[in-house]
């Protein structure tokens, strides 16, 4: 029995050092250098060719080696009977709120106007309202979102979300369905995205999401591309609707270098970097459910194929 990585393009080295120093025995196989493909009982997945993973037929647990599992389920020829998992982790938690807190805290406190300032040897102080005062609302309070959107109320922001379900949030006031998203979208200063990829969110930032939102406001996306009608960001900046936008994951990445997002003033853009899987804190829970699945047990963290998170 074996464990097999499947992570085109990337260097796996730390994630077999990682596997290999908790557990020494654990027989690894690199795609596509798989020699027994009726071995792979486990398989830690990353934008994977598809089709790969129907050539394994012992397969007991598909993980992905990140929070989102969207390119799993674009594959159609996914195993059906095989269970997916994901990473939840606190690392990932981590890096991903100091990632939303800085890009909020840097439109909060004018850093950008200041920043043009210095470029025009300009000294002037800029009349700051009180952090209570400006509004955060996170759509997806799922385990990201949650753990976001502590760490910005504790910060002092204003802080709300939206979700699917009715459940509750700890100390957060949350919004349900499409009924109260405009109700959620009314009281949003700074908007920032941590849904799934799914077939119901794909588009779904578009301009009559953003027609919804105060003037002024502010938008962050670091969850996927695909959510973003980008067409639709970039008119309602331009428009002066929205003051402007911080993303981290685009359409097509990399971002190709034409795009009118590379130049625009009001749009800052980072390279899918907001949260970045650490090998040594993600490994305690693949083996973990590498475990499980050979000897059957429920799993952690598992995916809802039906409705695609
Ligand atoms: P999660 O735990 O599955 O949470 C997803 C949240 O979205 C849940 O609150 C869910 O509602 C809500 N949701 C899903 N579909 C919805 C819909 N149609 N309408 C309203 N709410 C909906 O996911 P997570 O671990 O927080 O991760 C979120 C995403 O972040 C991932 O899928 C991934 O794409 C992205 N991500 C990006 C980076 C990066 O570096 N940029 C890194 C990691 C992850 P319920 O609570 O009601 O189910």
């Amino acid at each position: 029995m074996s464990l097999a990585i499947i992570c085109p393009g990337r260097d796996m080295r730390a994630w077999v050092f990682a596997l290999k120093a908790r557990e020494p025995q654990l027989e690894i196989e690199i795609w596509p250098d798989i020699a027994n493909p009726a071995a792979v009982e486990f398989a830690l997945v990353w934008k994977h060719p598809p089709g790969v993973l129907a050539g394994l037929p012992k397969l007991r647990c598909i993980s992905s080696l990140g929070a989102g599992v969207d390119f799993l389920l674009q594959d159609p020829q996914l195993p059906s009977g095989v269970p997916l998992v994901r990473l939840v982790d606190d690392e990932l938690k981590q890096s991903m709120a100091e990632y939303v807190c800085l890009g909020a805290l840097q439109h909060f406190r004018q850093f950008d106007q200041y920043r043009q300032q210095q470029a025009n040897g300009t000294w002037q102080s800029r009349s700051l309202q009180h952090i209570s005062t400006m509004r955060v609302g996170i759509l997806g309070l799922g385990e990201l979102g949650s753990h976001v959107a502590s760490r910005l109320a504790a910060l002092g922001f204003s802080v709300h979300g939206w979700r699917r379900s009715a459940a509750s949030s700890e100390g957060i006031r949350c919004f349900c369905g499409n009924e109260e998203l405009a109700a959620f979208l009314g009281m949003t200063d700074i908007l920032v995205c941590l849904l799934p990829l799914t077939p119901v969110t794909r588009d779904f930032l578009d301009c009559r999401v953003f027609r919804q939102l105060p003037v002024g406001a502010f938008f962050i996306n670091v969850a996927r591309g695909e959510l973003l009608v980008e067409q639709d960001l970039l008119a309602a900046v331009d428009s002066g609707h929205l003051a402007g936008a911080l993303l981290d994951v685009f359409r097509q990445e990399p971002l190709p270098g034409e795009h009118p997002f590379w130049l625009h003033p009001r749009i800052r853009i980072t390279p899918h970097i907001a949260s970045i899987t650490n090998p040594e804190s993600a490994v305690l829970q693949i083996l973990e459910n590498y475990h499980r699945a050979l000897s059957g047990q429920a799993l952690l963290h598992c995916v809802d194929r039906q409705r695609g998170y």
